[in-house]
């Protein structure tokens, strides 16, 4: 089939909503919007052409050798001008045009309107999308045709000449001539286009679908020549919000032993089938009586006596008589009538089985456990989302349940990115490093308890990135990669990674860790999450821990939290407003007990020694500025960081 099909481009528009500018030339996640149209549409057909009416020498350097088609027509005659000379130049039985101004369209688009061409004998096949009026949400659904996106018989030429020869120009009444077959997709996303420039900085800004208000990053398109003081930066808060917003938990559960659940996320709520405990017993060893025999207030003392003894798991099932006890240990069932443990430290005198006992020793009630004081039966003794502790597992246990159903392992492949990187076992050439980022992201992954796909270094090589991505996406649910990220990256990886998917590229207001990938890699069949790192080895720790990690465990069906505590600072540390900075410390306690943080020294984000000596990041948030010796400060244990 697609050998049969040319793509074409229409990018000859006016783009009056834009302000006239030439829409396919705007810039978008780090190359341009009829780069990105390009990216989805070549691999789908054997040839391209661009169909373009200004800026010709900027369409043709991207066009390499596909040709760049000016109308034939004049006045930018809209996209039935363009069709024609598609068609005309048109080497193939078919075309697929697709406009310059939507970077989103489904990469199986020329696939499924062939299909229902040849199905349905049409001369042209046109996605669909069901819509809903946002001004009348509750209003019934309607078919939203897209005529730009159509798979087109080239022999319709004549045709579509004899009706642009008429002066009408509009797509839809060219169409009512044809045979139409219509194609209907679910994602109307996909077939978005972006018609304003506030749009596209939105766009370029925030991955699809999400449109997002970020306060603290005002809507201006982010300059090239970035600095860390960058007002467009987004912040370390809106970047998070805006990674969990998107992220949703895997729906497959699995039923394990509860010796094989440590770590893992709970799928559903764990109900009590018993009350904790499940009957009364002494919280003491001492004397359990009825508290309606003990001596009154100002009374003289009293005299009980001991008729048995009531051990753990063995009780004592005789009910007193008036002035009878029961020895009884901790633990041990309540005998029938009793409902008070006097300590037996708290015995005015014990002579044999005669236990004396004074007024005010305790009060009638006193050091019982009663049933269901733990846990009610029937309540919830634990709730989906926990990660299963030690502590989780006893109270489990405590509960008679030996199986719990849990959501199942994330599936997390990774990758180093670089021509400097070399693996370990291999010769260090000049100017190379060993791949240090694959041992510590390993280390991260596998101590959240995900299933980690070590896919080793991948070459800074489209071809070898882009099969690396699809393999990738094949096999996990979400893609960590380090480095080729930040804006000036001479590498591919930004490219191939915009290429396949809806990836932002966002500069964050932090340090370390300022470029970061995020978005959905989305092949033909498959798709996963991608967390596009940087390269330094502090920085993609810092941004694992930040970005990665809450992500995951949402996706795990775990409740993310990140607890930060406080420590006083020993020392003076400069900080910069407007970004959050996160330093190496190392906790300790000060003479007094009370915690004290001090930095590990040099804090370059390539000085991985200095993370090894920490024992804490220190996390100086965006709008704080210098930090005076004795200030307190958050810090992150690494410790908490499961
Ligand atoms: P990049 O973001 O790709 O420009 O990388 C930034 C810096 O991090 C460069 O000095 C890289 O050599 C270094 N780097 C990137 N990936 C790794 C890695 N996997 N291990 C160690 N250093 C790395
Ligand atoms: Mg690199």
């Amino acid at each position: 089939m697609k050998s049969r099909v040319t793509g074409l481009v229409l990018a000859g528009g006016r783009g009056t909503r834009m302000g006239r500018v030439d829409k396919g030339l705007q810039p978008f996640r780090g190359s341009t919007l009829v780069a990105h149209v390009l990216a989805r549409l070549a691999p789908q057909v054997a040839s391209v052409a661009i169909n373009a009416n200004r800026n010709l020498p900027q369409y043709q350097a991207m066009a390499g050798e596909s040709p760049v088609l000016p109308d034939f027509l004049d006045g930018f005659a809209g996209p039935l001008a363009g069709l024609q000379i598609g068609l005309q130049f048109c080497p193939t039985e078919l075309l697929l045009t697709a406009p310059c101004d939507s970077p989103f369209f489904p990469l199986d688009l020329a696939k499924r309107l062939h299909t229902a061409m040849a199905a349905e004998g049409a001369d042209l096949a046109m996605a669909v999308t069901m819509e809903r009026d946002p001004e009348q949400p509750d209003g019934a659904p309607y078919r939203q045709p897209h005529p730009v996106f159509s798979l087109v018989k080239a022999s319709v030429l004549p045709q579509l000449d004899a009706y642009l020869e008429t002066g009408a120009r509009r797509m839809e009444g060219f169409y009512k001539s044809l045979r139409v077959a219509e194609v209907l997709f679910d994602d109307s996303a996909a077939f978005g286009n972006i018609n304003t420039l506030e749009e596209l900085h939105r766009h370029d800004r925030v991955a699809l679908p999400i449109a997002v208000p970020t306060p603290h990053a005002p809507a201006a398109p982010a300059p090239s020549r970035a600095t860390d003081s960058d007002p467009a930066a987004l912040a370390v808060t809106d970047a998070q919000r805006l990674i969990c917003e998107r992220v949703t938990a895997v729906e497959a559960t699995e039923t394990l032993p509860l010796l094989n659940a440590l770590y893992r996320a709970l799928a559903a709520d764990i109900i009590s089938p018993i009350n904790v405990p499940a009957y009364d017993n002494s919280a003491m060893d001492g004397y359990a009586l009825r508290g309606a025999d003990l001596p009154a207030d100002g009374a003289a003392p009293v005299r009980f006596k001991n008729i048995g003894i009531a051990y753990a798991g063995h009780p004592f099932t005789q009910a007193p008589q008036q002035h009878q006890c029961i020895r009884i240990m901790t633990g041990a069932s309540i005998p029938p009538g009793c409902d008070s443990v006097l300590p037996q430290e708290l015995a005015a005198a014990i002579d044999g089985d005669n236990v004396t006992i004074a007024a005010n020793a305790i009060r009638a009630g006193a050091n019982l456990r009663r049933a269901g004081e733990d846990l009610q039966q029937g309540s919830v003794a634990i709730a989906a989302g926990k990660l299963l502790r030690p502590a989780d597992l006893g109270l489990i246990a405590s509960l008679g349940i030996s199986q719990v159903t849990v959501r199942r392992k994330l599936k997390v492949a990774f990758f180093s990115t670089g021509d400097e990187l070399r693996s370990l076992g291999e010769k260090l050439e000049p100017g190379c490093v060993y791949d240090s980022n694959r041992y510590t992201l390993f280390g991260m992954l596998q101590r959240l308890g995900c299933d980690v796909i070590d896919m080793g270094v991948v070459r800074d090589d489209p071809q070898a990135l882009e099969a690396a991505l699809r393999e990738a996406a094949k096999n996990a649910d979400a893609i960590i990669t380090s480095g080729g990220v930040s804006e000036g990256a001479a590498d591919y990886t930004r490219d191939i990674m915009a290429l396949l998917g809806d990836v932002a590229f966002w500069k964050l207001a932090m340090r370390p860790g300022r470029p970061l990938a995020f978005g959905k890699v989305q092949t033909e069949q498959d798709s996963a999450w991608l967390f596009g790192l940087p390269g330094n080895p502090v920085a993609v720790m810092v941004s694992f821990y930040l970005f990665a990690r809450p992500a995951l465990l949402r996706m795990m069906g775990a409740e993310a939290t990140l607890q930060t505590v406080q420590a006083r600072a020993t020392e003076a540390i400069r900080k910069r407003p407007d970004r959050t900075e996160y330093q190496r410390g190392i906790v300790s306690s000060a003479a007094d007990g009370t915690p004290q943080v001090r930095l590990t020294g040099a804090q370059g984000s390539g000085i991985l020694s200095s993370m090894t000596e920490a024992n804490c990041i220190v996390v100086l948030h965006h709008a704080q500025t210098n930090i005076a010796a004795g200030q307190m400060v958050d810090v992150l244990l690494f410790d908490g960081l499961t």
